[in-house]
């Protein structure tokens, strides 16, 4: 099949059979410090793949979460940041009294997590541990705990794996550097 013209090559980075082998040590580990009821949170669109996958690893791992979703826009159609998150539709209900897993694809300045994270606890849920599946600590402006890490990267703008830009290769397996 021949590449659209819209897509250029995408370089792994994080190839799919690697992706797949981090999702059940992923799991194992959040298994070990989350209680056996929590509600996962996933941040729309960047989350739905890597969300996706780390619910049925966490299905494989005992848990059976709630599953909820909650859109929000930080970059635009670019790939510099705009520095402001904004909430797209309804904050997610039912989270009072509960324990929620915060999944998102990317931490980088932290804003989004950060915003979501507080967005949350407004919500009045009794604790939020934060899933990324790819870490960009340099890139950090706002401080975020960052419970659980699928792979930390270098400062590079990645797609693939759900992660897109301007709405293309949501689509590839891996996650990868546009060339
Ligand atoms: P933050 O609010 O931490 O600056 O940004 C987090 C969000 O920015 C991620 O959820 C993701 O949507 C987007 N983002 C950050 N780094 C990248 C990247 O390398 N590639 C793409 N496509 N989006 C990114
Ligand atoms: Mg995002």
């Amino acid at each position: 099949m021949s590449t659209p013209e819209s897509e250029r090559r995408v370089v792994p980075l994080i190839e799919e059979a690697a992706l797949a082998a981090r999702m059940d040590g992923l799991a194992a580990e959040i298994a070990a410090v989350m209680p056996a009821e929590f509600t996962l949170v996933a941040l729309l669109k960047g989350a739905f793949v890597f969300a996706a996958d780390l619910t049925r690893a966490l299905g494989r791992a005992g848990c059976h979460p709630r599953v909820e979703f909650m859109q929000l826009s930080s970059y635009g159609s670019g790939t510099v940041s705009s520095g402001v998150v904004q909430l797209h539709g309804p904050a997610p209900e039912g989270l009072a009294g509960r324990p929620v897993l915060l999944v998102d694809d990317i931490a980088d300045s932290g804003r989004s997590l950060s915003f979501a994270r507080r967005q949350i606890l407004d919500g009045g849920a009794s604790e939020v541990r934060v899933c990324a599946l790819l870490d960009k600590p340099s890139r950090r402006v706002v401080p975020v705990p960052v419970d659980f890490v699928g792979f930390t990267v270098e400062d590079v703008f990645v797609v693939g794996y759900g992660i897109d830009y301007a709405e293309h290769y949501r689509q590839l397996p891996f996650v990868g550097v546009v060339e």
